[in-house]
């Protein structure tokens, strides 16, 4: 177990910077994942902690040790790749010591890693195929059997779950979260996939054109995003946004979008500038619910709106809605039937939204 640090990591490729200036401080034991779109620069991140390429400015540390200038196979780190990178003339077994062998382990102490290793990941009656004679799912139990014999300070992952069908993928999402608690070991783990960066991480980097946009646990990226592009990037269905204009009426406060009106408790946002503007409001389909006559009856921040058309989903749905000009999403848990209904009344758990800069897209 060791812990990672990055300090202000800037990487250029000729002119053009991809990394520009990223701060990451790991935990030892941490799974921390790193999330963002495709060419953010999260492969060129692990990469670079690899020792696969040089770092442009800045400085990496493992336990406290300046890395810059260490060479890639004395890092102690192990890389898991999406291509699953085996050897195809080697067995699984030889796939699995290949590593061990060039680093002068004996013979006894590879085999017992190996037995080990293979049992942990139930490819222990596989030993004898080539890689050609397995799965997409054996070949990445494979390829991470080979990374756990090493039995690294830290594990890097690029996107290992990319290749395999949905069912596999989750499957292998809970062992590899398995692993990391039987292992207790320092993961860093790649990936554009939203879910796997929610359902695995001890906490999440939230990563955007070579920039690092939030770093927080998975449930405060979710509830408590500092700006647009987390808030849209994390959840699905995405976050609805409106623009309008925060508006003051008398003692109270109020936010006007394209005609609808929705109050705020300004006790609850007293911690945002709230001043006469114009804003974006975002606020989670989950956050919009059904109205409930008898229970909400008086209650402010009903909209009416118009159904345009229902995703079922088995214990929920997704309902898009409009109002006036407004277009957007709810979700429904509650069992309600609303198959005949062309228009629905929806209240607007407000509290539960954030209001964000138009310009910036910074939290208020
Ligand atoms: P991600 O893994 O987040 O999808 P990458 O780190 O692979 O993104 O790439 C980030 C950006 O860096 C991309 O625009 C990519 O084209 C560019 N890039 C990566 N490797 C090289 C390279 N060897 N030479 C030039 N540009 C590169
Ligand atoms: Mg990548």
């Amino acid at each position: 177990m060791s812990n990672v640090n990055l300090k202000n990591i800037r990487k250029s490729y000729g002119s053009q910077e991809i990394l520009k200036g990223i701060n990451l401080d790991i935990k030892s034991g941490e799974f921390m994942v790193l999330v963002g779109p495709s060419g953010c620069g999260k492969s060129t991140t692990l990469r670079l902690i690899a020792g696969l390429e040089d770092v442009t400015k800045g400085e990496i540390y493992i336990d406290d040790l300046l890395i810059n200038d260490v060479d890639p196979s004395k890092r102690d780190i192990s890389m898991v790749f999406q291509n699953y990178a085996l050897y195809p003339q080697m067995t699984v077994e030889e796939n699995m010591a290949f590593g061990l062998k060039i680093r002068k382990h004996t013979k006894d102490e590879i085999n017992f890693r190996v037995k080990e290793a293979s049992q942990i990941l139930k490819i222990d009656n596989l030993l004898n195929r080539k890689p050609k004679e397995l799965s997409g799912g054996q070949r990445q139990r494979v390829a991470l059997g080979r990374a756990i014999v090493r039995k690294p300070k830290v594990f890097l992952f690029d996107e290992p779950l990319s290749n395999l069908d949905a069912k596999l993928r989750q499957e292998m999402r809970v062992e590899i979260k398995r692993l990391h608690q039987l292992l207790d070991a320092t993961m860093i783990y790649v990936t554009h996939d939203q879910v796997e960066a929610m359902t695995m991480g001890d906490r999440i980097v939230v990563m955007n054109d070579g920039i690092i946009e939030q770093i927080d646990s998975p449930e405060s990226t979710y509830t408590k995003p500092k700006n647009i592009f987390t808030s849209t990037f994390i959840g699905t269905p995405q976050i609805n946004l409106f623009e309008g204009e925060l508006k003051k009426d008398g003692s109270d406060w109020m936010f006007d979008f394209q005609g609808s009106l929705i109050k705020i408790n300004s006790e609850h946002y007293q911690y945002q500038n709230l001043e006469e503007k114009k804003v974006t409001f975002g606020i989670r389909p989950e956050n919009i619910c059904p109205l409930d006559k008898m229970r909400n009856k008086e209650q402010e921040n009903i909209i009416d709106t118009e159904i345009d058309f229902i995703e079922y989903l088995g214990s929920e749905m997704n309902v898009h809605l409009k109002a006036k000009a407004n277009i957007f999403t709810a979700r429904f848990t509650d069992s309600i039937n609303l198959d005949s209904k062309k228009s629905i009344s929806v209240l607007f758990d407000v509290n539960l939204g954030h209001f964000f800069d138009l310009n910036n897209g910074e939290i208020l």
